[in-house]
């Protein structure tokens, strides 16, 4: 294994061999498959049972993996062939992950290059390469302020749909970091455990506002839909209504342009507007204002409003998830746990920091500056530094840096 390389797993051993390296205990740990992908032979270990949590401790202490994770189902026999585990039931999962989220930073940090003809491009990864088709690239990835900043609004976003609207408490929700760019959210309660795929389909609909009544392809039928629309005081109706108003309030000409419309009456005596059509639901009172233009705006509302997450994962009944307080193989920064109410203060390029002490010298291709355990660090290109041991994982899991000897 290349110095590198061998440099990072010995940071790895040295945090799942401290004994004062805290990994909190998951529910039911003997229904549960555990799982693992090890460091230097790069394949996946799974279907791994334990009747206690603290064997799977100990031997992470021997095995030292890249990245360990749990099943968020829950099984008769965890250590059983997919179709011969006897599925008893599955937390609630919602993964938030920047590679989800257009952010305006993924087009300066982010790379990809299909492997097989050598397409490349900056931004979200494409499924598929618009080339030839294939649907494998090398990606070079950064996780940046701004990233976590909007994986974490569409995190909150998430956490009050879950409290207002489907009635969990803060206490419910389990919040993680995940160890790169996004948040997990658990809930493990009983009553969430036996939801099918299809009802876990329509908690990730409602989450991502697809098919809200008011927005049918019927109600754009203009008699109809005059009868149509209207809001009431609940869920996504009072989100768009909320949203609608203080859209409104703030709007410009060129918001409303941003959006397709050119529609002078909504700016005139906008409190009118807001108070008439939208506080009193008398849609059809303001003159020049039809119900496709209400729509419109609905739209671009619920398209605010709705919370990118990962849909896959939630839907997923047999899902694994990466284990709480194990390291991330792409930076060496832990999954974390945090209160739901701490989203917006808990800094994950503090807390999630595993390595704490010594200094190592590295040679860094690139690096753009980034902050980590309240150090900036950073621009560097092609310049050896004595970087924190926690910085100098980080590059080199981010494949941007090697030890120099
Ligand atoms: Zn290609
Ligand atoms: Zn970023």
């Amino acid at each position: 294994m290349e110095v590198s390389r061998e440099f990072v797993y010995q940071k790895f051993a040295d945090y799942y061999r401290n004994p004062s390296t805290e990994i909190p205990e998951t529910s039911l740990p003997e229904q549960r498959e555990f799982a693992y992908l090890m460091f230097k032979e790069h394949f996946m270990v799974r279907h791994q049972r334990y009747t206690e949590f603290k064997t799977f401790r100990l031997n992470l202490a021997d095995i030292v993996p890249s990245d360990v994770y749990h099943s968020c189902a829950y099984y008769e026999n965890p250590d059983f062939d997919m179709d011969k585990k006897g599925w008893l039931g599955a937390d609630l999962v919602f993964d938030i992950d920047a590679d989800h989220i257009p952010t305006t930073c993924n087009k300066i940090h982010d790379e990809f290059r299909c492997i097989k003809c050598g397409f490349e491009g900056r931004g979200i990864t494409p499924e598929v390469c618009p080339c030839c088709e294939a649907t494998k690239f090398e990606t070079k990835i950064w996780a940046c302020d701004l990233c976590i900043q909007s994986a974490r609004d569409e995190t909150a976003k998430l956490i009050d749909m879950l409290e207002s609207d489907f009635g969990f408490t803060q206490d419910e929700l389990r919040v993680f970091f995940s160890g790169h760019r996004g948040y997990h959210v658990h809930i493990e309660k009983d009553i969430v455990r036996s939801l099918d795929a299809m009802a876990r389909k329509e908690i990730v609909d409602y989450v991502t506002g697809l098919g809200i009544s008011v927005l049918d392809k019927e109600a754009k039928e203009k008699r109809a839909a005059a009868k149509k629309f209207s809001l009431h005081n609940f869920g996504w109706n009072r989100r768009l209504k909320l949203g609608m108003q203080e859209f409104l309030h703030k709007a410009t000409k060129e918001d409303l342009k941003a959006i397709g419309l050119s529609n002078k009456a909504l700016l005139q005596n906008k409190e009118i507007v807001i108070k008439l059509a939208i506080s009193e639901g008398r849609w059809e009172s303001i003159k020049g204002v039809s119900v496709q233009t209400w729509l419109r705006v609905a739209e671009h509302i619920r398209d605010i409003q709705s919370s990118k997450i990962d849909t896959v994962v939630t839907t997923d009944i047999h899902r694994l998830i990466r284990m709480n307080g194990t390291l991330h193989g792409k930076t060496g920064l832990k999954k974390i746990e945090f209160p739901a109410k701490d989203l917006q203060y808990f800094d994950p390029f503090t807390g999630a920091v595993a390595f704490k002490k010594g200094k190592v010298k590295v040679l860094v291709s690139e690096a753009p500056e980034f902050r980590l355990s309240g150090e900036t660090l950073g621009p560097y290109k092609k310049q050896t530094v004595e970087l924190p041991i926690a910085a100098a994982v980080l590059l080199i899991c981010k494949k941007r840096a090697e030890v120099v000897k």
